[in-house]
């Protein structure tokens, strides 16, 4: 069960598409996927695509022990909490933020920031990226 619902999810990715569950009651929006909704207790959910879209609301720059090699290979990031349009809140790893301008950026908070989609082990798997205009 878990795996028929998890497998439209990660094709989505792969098409670079943010799928998720939303109520058919309260119109709540379920992510990761789930069939029942967590806000009402619904049992009917339909697909939807989220925007991508949203503003970072913390931010953890990476420390010695947190760190993830593989993330570095894409570019300077941290880590926090990403509130998408349709209200969702994903913990996500967020680029763009180099250790120079993490304070400044932390300072900004909520700042906005969009999908991202990149391979990692075989799997294509969904970060954020500040937007560049917050950058320039
Ligand atoms: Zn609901």
């Amino acid at each position: 069960m878990i795996e028929k619902i998890v497998a439209p999810f990660y094709e989505g990715l792969e098409h670079h598409k943010i799928l998720a569950r939303k109520c058919k009651e309260c119109g709540a929006i379920e992510f990761p996927p789930r069939y029942a909704c967590n806000a009402c207790g619904y049992h009917e959910t339909e697909w939807v695509e989220l925007s991508g879209k949203g503003k970072l609301t913390t931010m953890i720059t990476p420390a010695t022990l947190n760190s993830d090699p593989w993330n570095a290979k894409i570019g300077p990031y941290c880590y926090g909490i990403v509130e998408l349009e349709e209200g969702v809140r994903i913990n996500s790893t967020v680029f763009g933020v180099t250790k120079k301008k993490a304070k400044t950026l932390r300072n900004q908070l909520p700042l906005p920031v969009h999908a991202i989609f990149a391979e990692r082990d075989g799997y294509t798997t969904l970060f954020f990226q500040i937007d560049e205009d917050v950058l320039a």
